[in-house]
Order: C-alpha cells, then sequence, then structure tokens
C-alpha cells in the first residue's frame, strides 16, 4: 500500500479555504526568520482519497473491533460505543481546565462520583485519579510511600516484589527511588509465605502484589501476607491493573492492602493503546491522603471544588486533572451496569478464561493446573520439542484470523502463551479460537516447517522488531527524483 504521501498530487484538494484576507503588506513585514524559506510539503489528496486511505488503513491493523484479541494481561475487550458518546458531549470537550469550579460543576460532579465509586470497589476512602496509566499509578502510589515513611521518620529502602508481578513494578520501584527484592513463586505459583516472611523486615517500604498474579492465578494466602507486612509496618500494596477478574468478589480495603491502583483502561472498558490515553487511578488508605496529589476534588455547601490545601502533598504528577475525557467512559461504563453487572463482568472474565484453559490442556502443556481467573498461562514446551517456538505458533494465529496471545511472558513458564479472553467474548468466538490453536498443534507434529513461514496471509510477513525499535524512522523521506 502506498503512503499518503505517494499518492499526493500537487494541487488536489480535500478541503476548500476561503481567500486568505491577511493584507500582503502585514505578511511582507514579518521578520524573516519567521518566514518559511520552502513550502511546507504536506500531502495534497483529494477528499475520497484521504477517506479511502484511512479506511484502507485501518484494514491492514488488527483491532478489538475486527476480532478476538486474547492478549494476557492487556484486558483487550471490546469497549462499549455508548462511552465514546458521552465521552464526546460538547459539555465534556469544549471546557477549559482553567475555567472556575462554578462553571464546571457537571465535569467535577462526575469526578467526585467516581471518586465515590472506585473507593466503594476498592474499600478504601481516598482516590486520586491524576495517574493516567497503570505504570504511572505505580509509581505515584510508591512516591505516596515514601512521604509516607518520611513523615513518620523511618528510613526504607526497599520494595519486595514476587517474580509473578508485572515488569511495571519493579520499573516503577527503581523510577522511585526504591530498591526492588525479588520474592521467587512457590510450586504452585503463588508468593512463597515462608520467603516473604525471611524478607519483610523494618527496612522493606512495601510489598507489592499483583492479583490475580501473571499467572492468572488467586493469591489465596492473603490474610497471612496481610499479617505479616503489616507486623512490620510495610504498606502492601494491590497491582489492580487487572481487577476485572475481582469486581464485586474481592475488596481489596477490606482484606488489608492500603494502596491499590487501578487501569481504568483496562477494567473499566475505556480505550487503550492506540485508541486512547489511559487512566490510572489511584485508591488509599485514610493516613495515606494526606499526601496524595493536589488537587482532590471536593464536595462543600456552595457545590464541588478543587481542593489544594494539602501541605504534605507529593504535588502534582500531570498536568492539570488527569485525562478527564477516560473518567467520563469510566463513569458512563459504571452506571450502565451497576453493582450487580460489575460482578457479572468478573463472572464471565473467569468463566471465559477457565473455559479456554480446559480446552486446551491436552494439546498445550498447562503448567500451573488450578482454577484461573481473568487469564491463565500455557507453555508451548511440547511444541518446542517439535522444533516450533511458541513465537511460530503466534503467527500462525494471524493467519488463522486471531491476534496473538502475550508469548514470552511471564518469565517464569517457558515458551509462555498468556491468554486472556475477557468477558466481552461470545462461546462462538471462544470455540473458534479453541479450533485454531488446536489446528496450530496438529500442524506442529504434522508440518512444523508451515508453522515456522506464518503469517503468510497477513500484510507484511514477520517483522525485524529489534530493528524496527533500534532504527526507528518516523518521517517520510520524499523521492525528489521522480518529482
Ligand atoms: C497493564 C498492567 C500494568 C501497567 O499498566 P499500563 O497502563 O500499561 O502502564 C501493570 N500491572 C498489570 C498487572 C498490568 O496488567
Amino acid at each position: 500500500m502506498k503512503t499518503i504521501f505517494e499518492i499526493s498530487k500537487p494541487g488536489r484538494k480535500a478541503y476548500t479555504l476561503p481567500q486568505s484576507d491577511v493584507p500582503g503588506e502585514l505578511m511582507e513585514s514579518l521578520p524573516s526568520r519567521f518566514k518559511r524559506e520552502n513550502p511546507l510539503r504536506l500531502p495534497e489528496v483529494s477528499e475520497v482519497d484521504a477517506v479511502r486511505h484511512w479506511t484502507n488503513l485501518s484494514q491492514l491493523n488488527y483491532h478489538i473491533e475486527k476480532g478476538f484479541y486474547p492478549l494476557g494481561s492487556c484486558t483487550m475487550k471490546y469497549n462499549p460505543k455508548i462511552n465514546e458518546e458521552t465521552g464526546g458531549l460538547p459539555g465534556f470537550t469544549e471546557i477549559h481546565p482553567l475555567q472556575p469550579a462554578s462553571s464546571v460543576q457537571g465535569a467535577l460532579e462526575i469526578m467526585h462520583k467516581l471518586g465515590q465509586m472506585m473507593s466503594e470497589i476498592t474499600g478504601l476512602p481516598s482516590v486520586s485519579f491524576q495517574p493516567v496509566a497503570g505504570a504511572h499509578g505505580e509509581t505515584t502510589g510508591l512516591m505516596l510511600a515514601r512521604a509516607y515513611f518520611e513523615s513518620k521518620g523511618e528510613n526504607r529502602e526497599s520494595v519486595l516484589i514476587p517474580d509473578s508481578s508485572h515488569g511495571t513494578n519493579p520499573a516503577s520501584t527503581t523510577l522511585s527511588g526504591f530498591k526492588s527484592e525479588k520474592l521467587s513463586s512457590n510450586e504452585r505459583g503463588l508468593v512463597n509465605i515462608d520467603e516473604l516472611e525471611e524478607k519483610m523486615d523494618e527496612k522493606v517500604a512495601v510489598f507489592m502484589l499483583t492479583n490475580p498474579n501473571t499467572l492468572g492465578l488467586f493469591e489465596s494466602n492473603l490474610k497471612r501476607i496481610v499479617d505479616i507486612v503489616h507486623k512490620k509496618g510495610g504498606l502492601l500494596y494491590l497491582d489492580g491493573a487487572n481487577l476485572n477478574a475481582l469486581l464485586g468478589i474481592m475488596n481489596p480495603g477490606k482484606v488489608g492492602f492500603d494502596i491499590v491502583h487501578l487501569n481504568l483502561h483496562k477494567t473499566f472498558s475505556t480505550p487503550h493503546g492506540g485508541g486512547g490515553p489511559g487512566g490510572g487511578g489511584l485508591a488509599v488508605r485514610d493516613d495515606i491522603e494526606p499526601f496524595l496529589p493536589v488537587p482532590i476534588v471536593k464536595k462543600g455547601d456552595s457545590g464541588y471544588y478543587l481542593d489544594y490545601n494539602y501541605p504534605h502533598s507529593i504535588g502534582k504528577i500531570h498536568s492539570f486533572y488527569g485525562n478527564f475525557n477516560v473518567l467520563v467512559k469510566a463513569y458512563t461504563y459504571l452506571l450502565m451496569l451497576g453493582s450487580k453487572g460489575l460482578r457479572r463482568v468478573s463472572e464471565n472474565s473467569i468463566i471465559n478464561a477457565n473455559y479456554l484453559k480446559e480446552s486446551l490442556k491436552d494439546d498445550y502443556e498447562l503448567p500451573y493446573k488450578q482454577p484461573a481467573m481473568h487469564e491463565f498461562v500455557l507453555s508451548g514446551s511440547k511444541q518446542r520439542k517439535l522444533g516450533v517456538k511458541t513465537l511460530d505458533i503466534a503467527k500462525r494465529l494471524l493467519d488463522l484470523g486471531f491476534h496473538a496471545p502475550t508469548i514470552y511472558f511471564p518469565l517464569i513458564v517457558t515458551e509462555a502463551l498468556m491468554i486472556e479472553p475477557t468477558e466481552t467474548e461470545s462461546k462462538e468466538t471462544l470455540d473458534a479460537f479453541i479450533s485454531a490453536m488446536k489446528r496450530i498443534a496438529d500442524e506442529a507434529v504434522n508440518e512444523p516447517e508451515a508453522l515456522k513461514n506464518a503469517p503468510v496471509t497477513t500484510p507484511v510477513r514477520r517483522l525485524d522488531e529489534v530493528k524496527a525499535a533500534r532504527e526507528l524512522k518516523v518521517r517520510h523521506t520524499w523521492d525528489t527524483e521522480n518529482e
């Protein structure tokens, strides 16, 4: 397919602008350093060419509106279109962040009410929506932990992280100035309690737990974990990015978690990746509230207002108030579902994952056999013995019309295939995916060479991902010879 620059023809237009009414002398009087020396080379195409170009591009890409997207840990679920309707209302898109609070009461009300809902879901009283991604929420949460311990005059240096946690956890730990220390998992894929007990001391600030962990398993020893961490004065952090497995089932605050981040762009159906900016809401225990980023939306006698009066606040971690438009979408989703509906979300995400797991466990190695939560991890180790790599399996899935699952993660499973169907898929879609996976398992036995050549039906074959990252080319180079 040609780039839009290549279909460009001088003088062709999709849009007719009125004649410029800026007087010629004014243009002449501009200092020359502000004047463009050569005309800006923008592509020139007609409206129909522009529309066809973008429509064709959208069909080259794989996306959630094209098909099943079982990318583990990423929760690529279908996001209802009504979220876009409400998020796009002019009353929300045409306001300015510096408007006086009295003129944006509706927007503040949404932020406040969404905070109350998140507080109910997490069981923690204070919420900030300033972080704009999961990892941003983690970093902010750890900055809060740092401020909390400093205020108590305690010098704690490290954060304990199980080897089954999400990769952003150690990264956020380093960014916020702590040392990360790894905990190994036991043979059932859960936190090794003895090791936790041994490593948890007064130098440890936070124990950061991803639950369900990246094996898709529920950490069941929570009471012991809470006791061990709190006995040494540490804080228990829940990476709640994948809360779509726990809604209405586990209340983190009641269990004893002190800080939780949520991914609005996963659990609460706001788009992510190329589809839109994220939202990484953060909920904390009451004695950590004084350190939250400012401002906090409050309700007073004369309406909603932005409270900056937090002298111990860590400050701001994003411009203004976070990604407001994303909050409107999450709020819409919550209002649509209500508390019963939210629990159904989790029940469906769990049953879908277990249906896939049980259907595929004879064809692929299943290293951890207990019931899964919203996702599960297979290993391509059987196929590897036949000379077929997990990468080949993933590429072949593209030929069969599916996005590949997350592969080679978590690191503790060899040839990992991390599969998350999400709650928005029908049984027919799941069955079609199961057939494709079974077909690939057969092909690994009968025609392994075909798998190594996959994909053959996609617009591009295997890309050199390392080269793409190292030698990034984001600028079109005009082919001057052909002009
Ligand atoms: C996705 C994810 C994150 C990171 O979220 P981003 O919004 O991508 O920064 C953190 N933890 C877990 C468990 C996740 O699945």
